[in-house]
C-alpha cells in the first residue's frame, strides 16, 4: 500500500497524496502549503473578518444556518467523501456529520445570547458606573484538525469560532485533506463573500506555520506529542491555544448495573470507527460481583464482531504499530487475550485483555484501537482512584443504577456519560474538552463560542461621585467612607 503521505517537504509545487486506508488507492492530490501561504491566508482572513464581524449576530446566524442547510441537503455528499479518506462505515461517517452540522445549527442560533454586550451589577462602591460585559470576536483562529472525526472534531472549533465573529484558517490533516476541502467549499457555495473560512493543506509543517502565522488563536485537536510542539511554536508569538488532545477513558461498572446495557456501552465505545476515538473506551472496571459475568457477556458479544464489517481498519499506517506494541506488552506481562489479538494488514480484530498491569502501556498510554482493558476492583472507589490514575483526563463512563451521578462528579475528567457512552457530545449545550494530558479549553456550548472571544470589561460613569476615589483630590474623608462602606459590606463575615 502506499504511503499516506507519499510527499517530501521540496520546493514550491510539491503536492502529497490522499490515500484510501481501506483500499490503497490515491484518492486526491494536495498542495503541501507552508509558511507563504500561511501567512496569505492569515492576511486575507484578517480582511474577511472585518466583514464578518460587522453582519452582527444576526447576520451571521442567517449565514451558518444557510451552510447547517447546505451540509444537510447534501450530506450523502459528504458521508461519502469521510468514508472514502478516512475508511469508517457511512453509517458512522452518517452519525458524525450529523452531530457536526446540529453543532453548527446551535452555535448560529445561541453566539448571540451568549456574547451579546450585557449589563451586569457595578455593585456598592462602583454605584456611580453602568458595568457592561461584552465578547467581541478575537479575529482570525488557525484550527488544525486530526483524521478520526474529520468533520465532527474541527467543526467545534470552526462552526464556534465563526458564530463567535472569526475568520477561520482551517488546516485538516494530511490523512483527510479531501474532508477538510470538502467543507470549506461547502461553505463557499452556502456563505458567497469574502474569504471567512479557508483552507490550508499539508502536514505538520503546514500545521506548524499555522502557529505562527499570525493567528489570535490556534484551536488544535490532535495527540498530546503533537500538542506540545504546537504549544511551544505558538509560545513564540504569545498566541493563545485550545488543546484538545488524547484520551485513556474509562468506564465504571457498579454492581447495580444494568449488565447488558454496559456490556453494549463498552463494545460501541471501544470499538467503533476501530477504536480511533478520543473519548472511546479503553478501560473497564467492574466491581468484583459483576466482574465474571460481564467479561463473559462482553467476551460473547466481541466475538460476534468483525473488523472491516462492524468498523473500518485502523486509518494511519504507524497506529497499527502503537497497537501491536501495547499487545504484546500487556501479554509479556501477564495480560491473558480473551478475544482478537490477530492484526491483518491495516484490520485489527475486537480485543479484550484481562489481568493487565495498571502501569503497563495498554492501560497507560493512548492505544486508539479496538481494544479494552478489563479489570477487576474491589469497590467503586478503587474504581475511582484507578479511573483517575492516568495522565489523561479527557472523559468517562459510569454504569451504575443509583450511584452514577455521585461517581461521576468524582472522576477527574472533562466529561462522564452515566448509563451510557460518550452521550455528551451530542449534546451541543454541554462543553467538550478534558483535563490533563488532555488538554485544556472547551470547544461546544457556551464554553465553546466564549473560547474564541475576548471578555471586554466596560465601565461608564453615570454620575460623578461628590468624593472622588480615584483621583488625587482623594482625601482623608473619602479614605474614612470607603472604610465603613466595606466593613458594612464584609466585616460581618
Ligand atoms: P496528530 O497529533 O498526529 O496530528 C494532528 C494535526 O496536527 C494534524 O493536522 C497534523 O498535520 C498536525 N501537526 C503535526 N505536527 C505538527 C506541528 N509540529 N505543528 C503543528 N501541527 C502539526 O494527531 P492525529 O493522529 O491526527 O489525531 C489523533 C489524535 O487526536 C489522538 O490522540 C486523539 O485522541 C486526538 N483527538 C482528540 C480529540 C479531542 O477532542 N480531545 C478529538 C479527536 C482526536
Amino acid at each position: 500500500m502506499a504511503t499516506r503521505t507519499a510527499a517530501t517537504r521540496t520546493q514550491k509545487g510539491a503536492t502529497f497524496d490522499s490515500v484510501s486506508p481501506a483500499t490503497g488507492e490515491v484518492l486526491g492530490s494536495y498542495p503541501l502549503q507552508g509558511e507563504p501561504e500561511a501567512r496569505a491566508a492569515v492576511v486575507a482572513a484578517r480582511e474577511a473578518a472585518l466583514w464578518w464581524s460587522s453582519l452582527g449576530f444576526a447576520g451571521r446566524r442567517t449565514r451558518l444556518k444557510a451552510w447547517a442547510a447546505h451540509l444537510a441537503r447534501h450530506l450523502d455528499e459528504l458521508v461519502e467523501v469521510v468514508h472514502r479518506e478516512n475508511g469508517k462505515p457511512r453509517s458512522d461517517a452518517a452519525l458524525e456529520a450529523s452531530l457536526a452540522i446540529d453543532h453548527v445549527a446551535w452555535a448560529a442560533k445561541n453566539a448571540g445570547k451568549v456574547l451579546r454586550e450585557k449589563r451586569v451589577p457595578s455593585g456598592l462602591v462602583a454605584l456611580n458606573q453602568t458595568a457592561t460585559l461584552a465578547y467581541p470576536p478575537l479575529g482570525v483562529i488557525g484550527v488544525i484538525g486530526p483524521w478520526n472525526y474529520p468533520v465532527f472534531t474541527p467543526m467545534g472549533s470552526i462552526a464556534y469560532a465563526l458564530a463567535a465573529g472569526n475568520a477561520v484558517v482551517f488546516k485538516p490533516s494530511e490523512h483527510t485533506p479531501g474532508v477538510g476541502e470538502w467543507l470549506v467549499r461547502s461553505f463557499e457555495q452556502a456563505v458567497p463573500g469574502p474569504p471567512v473560512l479557508q483552507l490550508l493543506t499539508g502536514d505538520g509543517g503546514a500545521g506548524a506555520a499555522l502557529c505562527r502565522a499570525g493567528v489570535d488563536k490556534l484551536a488544535f485537536t490532535g495527540s498530546a506529542a503533537t500538542g506540545r510542539k504546537v504549544m511551544a511554536a505558538c509560545a513564540e508569538g504569545l498566541v493563545p491555544v485550545l488543546m484538545e488532545l488524547g484520551g485513556k477513558d474509562a468506564m465504571v461498572v457498579a454492581e447495580d448495573a444494568d449488565l447488558e446495557a454496559a456490556v453494549d456501552a463498552a463494545l460501541w465505545g471501544g470499538m467503533s470507527n476501530a477504536g480511533q476515538t478520543c473519548a472511546g473506551i479503553e478501560r473497564v472496571y467492574v466491581v468484583d460481583p459483576l466482574y465474571d459475568p460481564f467479561v463473559r457477556r462482553l467476551v460473547e458479544r466481541a466475538g460476534e464482531l468483525r473488523a472491516g464489517e462492524h468498523y473500518g481498519p485502523i486509518t494511519m499506517p504507524g497506529q497499527v504499530d502503537v497497537i501491536r506494541r501495547h499487545l504484546a506488552d500487556a501479554v509479556a506481562r501477564g495480560g491473558r487475550v480473551l478475544v482478537g489479538g490477530s492484526i491483518e494488514g491495516n484490520l485489527v480484530e475486537p480485543t479484550v485483555l484481562v489481568d493487565v498491569p495498571e502501569d503497563s502501556a495498554a492501560v497507560q498510554e493512548e492505544t486508539f484501537g479496538p481494544t479494552l482493558t478489563v479489570a477487576r476492583v474491589a469497590d467503586l472507589d478503587e474504581a475511582v482512584r484507578l479511573t483517575n490514575g492516568t495522565a489523561y483526563g479527557l472523559s468517562a463512563s459510569v454504569f451504575s443504577r443509583r450511584r452514577g451521578r455521585e461517581v461521576a462528579r468524582r472522576l477527574r475528567t472533562g466529561m462522564a456519560s452515566v448509563n451510557d457512552v460518550i452521550a455528551f457530545a451530542s449534546v451541543p449545550s454541554l462543553p467538550f474538552g478534558g483535563v490533563g494530558a488532555s488538554g485544556f479549553g472547551r470547544i461546544h456550548g457556551a464554553d465553546g463560542l466564549r473560547e474564541f472571544a475576548r471578555p471586554q470589561a466596560v465601565t461608564s460613569q453615570r454620575f460623578a461621585l461628590p468624593r472622588p476615589v480615584a483621583s488625587f483630590r482623594r482625601d482623608a474623608r473619602t479614605d474614612k467612607l470607603l472604610a465603613t462602606m466595606v466593613t458594612l459590606l464584609h466585616g460581618r463575615g
